[in-house]
C-alpha cells in the first residue's frame, strides 16, 4: 500500500496528517482493550485528534454503512440459499459471530475515515 494515500491512512490507522503516529493508543485492528482510546494528539507531529467536542459521533454515519454494506448481500445470499435443508438456519450463527468480530475494526476504520476526511496529509 501506497505511503501517502489517504487509503494509507485509514487501513493502517496512522495519523492523516503525518502517517506516522498511531491514531489510537493501542494499534492494531483487531484488540481487546483501549477499543476506542486515542491520544490527544499525534506523538509524530503533534497533530490534535480531538478537533472538537463529540467529533467522533459523525463516524457513527460511517461505521452504519459500512455493516449495511457487508450484512444486506450476507443476508439476501442467506435468504436465496435457505431453500437448501434450512441452510441459512446452520450460518446464522455463524454471522452473528461474524458480526460481533468486524465491529472493532469497523468502529476504528470509521474514525480513521472521519479524521481523514478532515485533515489532509502533509506532502513536505
Ligand atoms: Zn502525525
Amino acid at each position: 500500500m501506497k505511503k501517502g494515500t489517504k487509503l494509507y491512512s485509514i487501513l493502517k490507522l496512522k495519523c492523516p496528517h503525518c502517517q506516522i503516529g498511531n491514531l489510537f493508543s493501542n494499534p492494531g485492528l483487531f484488540v481487546i482493550k483501549g477499543i476506542l482510546k486515542m491520544p490527544e494528539n499525534c506523538d509524530h507531529c503533534k497533530q490534535s485528534f480531538k478537533l472538537e467536542p463529540g467529533f467522533y459521533t459523525a463516524a457513527l454515519w460511517i461505521s452504519y454503512p459500512i455493516e449495511l454494506i457487508i450484512f444486506i448481500p450476507v443476508f439476501l445470499l442467506g435468504l436465496s440459499l435457505d431453500s437448501l435443508n434450512g441452510f441459512f438456519k446452520y450460518m446464522y450463527p455463524l454471522i452473528i459471530l461474524f458480526a460481533f468480530m468486524i465491529q472493532v475494526p469497523t468502529m476504528r476504520i470509521a474514525r480513521a475515515i472521519l479524521l481523514n476526511m478532515s485533515i489532509d496529509h502533509n506532502t513536505k
